[in-house]
Parts: structure tokens; sequence; C-alpha cells
């Protein structure tokens, strides 16, 4: 997987109906073959005439937007960002589990921050179905460990000197529409069923790369 120009279409680490009920085989197929293949196209397009940026991975290119030139900042903000938070939203996903917790490091640290597991979802899914419009609701964390949550408008990503992102929940309405129609709270209920806290988990531990 390149990690630098030209993006690429990340390839899911699972089948297309490996989500349901959760997220349907249509949604998925929509969401990652469509959306996301747009998203890549345009980051792409952006970038092409710009080969002093061919060497920069994405999350170089995210947190430094301001220093780009002022004529692509916008579209690498929506479209870069667009590829980071749905590669990141895609990789972090698994079969619906009932009993779905994190465990750990991480589990303590979530429970430090909200009090219980129960906290913690009620944080994030009101984060997620407040978000005005499109958005995300996100679980990010900061060099020590410490968890919190927060929402985002469009496909503004949480990337930051202090703050790494870890679970984005995606409530643009092309991640639920064609399956739960206007019920975003039911699609965020189910969500949680989906979450690979290995995999989150994993991402948490390596936090000492991203902030070095
Ligand atoms: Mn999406």
């Amino acid at each position: 997987m390149r990690e630098s120009y030209p993006f690429e279409l990340i390839a899911l680490q699972y089948e297309y109906d490996a989500l349901e009920p959760c997220i349907d085989e249509e949604t998925l197929h929509y969401h990652h073959d469509r959306h996301l293949q747009t998203y890549v196209d345009n980051l792409n397009k952006t970038l092409k005439d710009y080969p002093k940026l061919h060497c920069m991975n994405l999350p170089t290119l995210l947190v430094n937007i301001y220093s780009l030139p002022d004529e692509i900042q916008t579209a690498v903000k929506n479209n870069g960002g667009g590829v980071f938070n749905h590669n990141l939203y895609f990789s972090i996903l698994r079969s619906p589990r009932e009993d779905n917790r994190p465990s750990g490091e991480l589990a303590d640290s979530i429970n430090a921050k909200f009090g219980s597991f129960e906290g913690f979802k009620k944080a994030l899914s009101s984060a997620a179905v407040g978000q005005f419009g499109s958005g995300y609701g996100w679980l990010v964390t900061d060099r020590h460990g410490k968890v919190s949550v927060m929402s985002a408008p469009n496909q503004n990503t949480p990337l930051g000197r202090e703050t790494m992102p870890l679970i984005p929940l995606d409530v643009w309405e092309h991640a639920y529409y064609l399956q739960y129609k206007n019920k975003r709270g039911e699609y965020t209920e189910n969500f949680f069923k989906l979450i690979n806290w290995e995999q989150v988990e994993k991402l948490y531990k390596n936090r000492e790369n991203f902030f070095k």
C-alpha cells in the first residue's frame, strides 16, 4: 500500500457482507468503491502538478495544510481528509459482536475519562448524532494516552501535534442512508458492535510512533 502520491484505494480486510446486518453489502460497496474512490481520485488530481508534494504521506500533508500552496489547501483538506478518515474507518471495523468492548490499557483510559464503557458510548454517540450535517464523531488520544471524544464537520481530521485519531464514527449520510434512511441514531448504535477493538488498541499502543 503506497503512503504517498499517487494514493490508492485501500482494500477491505473483510468481505462486503461481513458487517451485516449492521452495515449492509450495498452500503459498503457504495461507501468504499464509490465514495472513497472519489476522494482518492480527487486527491491525486489535486496533487498531480505539485511534484514537491509527491513524497509526503497523508498525515504530513494534512498536519501541514497551511504551508501548502494556497490554491490547493481546501482540496487537500477535503479530499486528503476524506482518504485518511475513510482508511481509518474501514480498517477498524469487523463483523458484529454483541458485547463488544475494549480491554487493557485503552479500556483503563476510557474508564478513567468517561467513568465506564457505557459513559464512553454515550459520549461518542452524542458527538456523532449531534454533529450538524456531515461529519464524524471521534475518539482521539494525546501522547500520554489520555483519550477524549470530539466531533468535527465535513472531512476535517483531528490530526495534530497533540491529537491522534483512533475511531472515526462516520455520520455522513452516505455511510448509512441507503440502509437506515434518516435514522442516524440507529446506525450509530449498531456501529459500536463493529469496532475492532484489538485494532484500535494496536494504534493506541503505537502512539509513540505517531507523536515522535
Ligand atoms: Mn464516509
